[in-house]
């Protein structure tokens, strides 16, 4: 039977009103990379996206949403069975309060925009009951290993791929470092694609190995 991965990926959009909205730079590039080298492994993949302007991989289900509550929704009707949970998405930590269902009109004081928290969706799978295994990505500008560390152990989470933003947005080539239960491993600098096949390896050897948080 073979493995079934969820990925997330890309940005999310949170409107602010009909036509504007808060967003993340993110290309989508690496999560559809991981999505394809998952693929490439044997694995059932599902792919819950936000917007890009990337085509969709061929053989992986393809799920198209918007905000981070779309994108929440979307993860929690496909997990089902889902054995390996990976969050690559740049979702938007906080969405508008209240979008306004017509267009703001200027004028020349400040604007104001109460703006509330996302829910965390890679916590909220690594926190199920019986949690896939679980993956996530960090983008940091600094102190790479610190916040690295910081956040696999805020999550709860037994893998943690991180690179530096300025190394990663829109590129086609990134650099990742590794941290899991064993330390660090860096995988130099390569295309979204190469360093999505050496990742998935080290996923499935370790999800292979039982490890859970
Ligand atoms: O805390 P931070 O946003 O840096 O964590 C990044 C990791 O958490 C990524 O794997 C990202 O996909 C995931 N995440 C999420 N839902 C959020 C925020 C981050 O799944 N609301």
């Amino acid at each position: 039977m073979s493995v079934k991965v969820l990925i997330t990926a890309g940005p999310t959009y949170e409107a602010i009103d009909v036509v504007r909205g808060i967003t993340n730079r993110s290309s989508g590039k690496m999560g559809y990379a991981v999505a394809q080298a998952a693929l490439e492994l044997g694995a059932e993949v599902t792919l819950v996206s936000g917007p890009t302007a990337l085509a969709k991989p061929q053989g992986v289900k393809t799920i198209d949403v918007t905000s981070a509550l779309g994108m929440f929704e979307a993860v929690k009707r496909h997990m089902d069975g889902t054995d390996i949970f990976i969050g690559v998405a740049a979702v938007a930590d906080y969405r508008p309060i209240n979008p306004s269902e017509q267009k703001l009109k200027k004028n020349s004081g400040n604007l104001t925009l109460e703006l509330t928290p996302n829910p965390d969706i890679l916590a909220y799978v690594a926190k199920l009951p019986k949690p896939p295994f679980c993956v996530g990505f960090a983008a940091e500008s600094e102190k790479l290993r610190e916040h690295a560390e910081a956040k696999r152990k805020a999550k709860n989470i037994p893998l943690l791929a991180a690179n530096l933003a300025q190394d990663a947005i829109g590129s086609d080539e990134n650099k990742l470092v590794l941290f899991d239960d064993a330390g660090e491993h860096v995988l130099p600098r390569a295309n979204k694609l190469t360093l999505a096949r050496q990742l998935m390896q080290h996923v499935l050897k370790l999800y292979r190995q039982g490890a859970k948080q």
